[in-house]
């Protein structure tokens, strides 16, 4: 176990049998130890790659990285629709094309008061994100964003997971790569790694039988990174799999991060986060959310052990709990997330934390960390004003 910890602390590559031999072998708080260690180091590289980036350009310092600093966003979920014809078994969100008196797409004038209220407090960014409807094309798309962009020029779009990217490029009888261009022309300026669960076939048959595959899931992202289209990358467990799936989710994340063009963005942060199952098809059938805070950290500590070349790990408050969250950060995380303004798919499957600007920054605080606001590619944002509402879903 010394030798595997010694090669994670140098930033060299698991194998699938180091990593599973972490999971299964070494006690939380070696693994954490570890991991809070590669954090402090990884930290460190960044701040000092940024100092030289900064005196390069002559722009002043922009460094947003430091060992001691945990970064967070405000930022507002927004669902598009909630027609879906992927039918996920853990998704209490969606309704069906027929179900007429549930689906809803929404207008562009219901965003204009949410965007209003979300700069107002302070957030930069939409996560945009919705079901998979069958007749919405990339022409609906670039006209929401475009319109989106049009009237908020400042406006950050995160928007779209790659299920929803491959659906919509099938829907419109064009390829994956036509549909990023189009959405990056019309104001996409990062993808979510939304819709990855877990990307080992036989839990996504299990668990979403109808949503793209995992190939079509790494496809996206892969296309995404050859247009240096900035993404993030996530994992949702507790459920049905098994530690070997889990890190053979981490070794496709690695893997496909590592074929990103050299400078290309690819992945800037990796989200763990479990499974809420509350009134979910997946619960009916007799499956329970396996959480438990420890197994938690031992997923937040082997993340950043194995994903030696993705730089953010991110802590998933909003499923997991504060307090949670705050042990993360001493467990390989160094990001805290958004406060989420808004966010229903998770809540509406029994997620009920929420945080505030001032209760993000006390609970970082309380950890021991420094709190920075960030934007989607962690860089430093002001902090004014003092964003009061959040988390509320509407
Ligand atoms: S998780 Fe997404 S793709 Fe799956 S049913 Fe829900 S809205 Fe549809």
């Amino acid at each position: 176990m010394e030798k595997i910890l010694s090669k994670a602390l140098r930033r060299e590559t698991l194998t699938e049998t180091e990593a599973l031999s972490l999971w299964e072998r070494v006690p939380l708080q070696v693994l954490a130890a570890a991991a809070d260690e590669v954090r402090r180091a990884e930290m460190a590289r960044l701040r000092d790659e940024a100092h030289l980036r900064d005196e390069a350009s002559g722009a002043g310092r922009e460094t947003v990285s430091d060992t001691e600093v945990v970064t967070w966003q405000i930022d507002r979920n927004v669902n598009i629709t909630n027609v879906c014809v992927s039918g996920c078994r853990f998704c209490n969100f969606h309704c069906r094309p027929a179900e007429t008196e549930k689906a809803w797409v929404m207008p562009l004038e219901d965003y204009i008061p949410r965007i209003e209220e979300t700069l107002a407090l302070g957030g930069d960014q939409l996560l945009l994100q919705g079901g998979l409807h069958p007749r919405l094309g990339i022409e609906f798309y670039t006209e929401l964003f475009a319109g989106l962009k049009n009237l908020f020029p400042q406006l950050k779009l995160h928007a779209l997971g790659a299920p929803e990217v491959a659906h919509i490029a099938r829907v419109s009888g064009i390829t994956v790569r036509e549909t990023l261009e189009r959405l990056v022309e019309a104001g996409l300026d990062s993808l979510p790694g939304a819709g990855a669960e877990i990307l080992v076939d036989e839990v996504r048959k299990a668990i979403s039988p109808a949503k793209p595959s995992v190939s079509q899931w790494l496809d996206v992202m892969r296309e995404a990174h050859r247009m240096n289209i900035p993404t993030s990358a996530t994992m949702m467990y507790g459920h049905i799999e098994t530690p070997r799936h889990i890190v053979q989710h981490l070794l496709t994340i690695r893997d496909l991060q590592a074929e990103r063009p050299a400078c290309a963005h690819g992945f800037v942060a990796f989200i763990p986060w479990i499974f809420r199952s509350e009134g979910t098809q997946l619960e009916k059938d007799g499956v329970r959310p396996r959480f438990s805070p420890t197994e938690y950290l031992r997923v937040i500590a082997l993340s950043r052990l194995m994903l030696n070349n993705i730089p953010n790990i991110q802590a998933s408050w909003l499923t997991v709990g504060a307090e949670t969250a705050q042990m993360a950060l001493h467990s390989g995380a160094n990001d805290m997330g958004s406060i989420m303004i808004e966010e229903r798919v998770v809540s509406s499957a029994g997620a009920r934390n929420s945080f505030d600007a001032d209760g993000i920054r006390a609970a970082i605080r309380a950890a021991g960390f420094t709190p920075r606001l960030r934007d989607q590619l962690y860089r430093p944002r002001p902090e004014t004003p003092q964003p009061k509402i959040v988390n509320t879903p509407k």
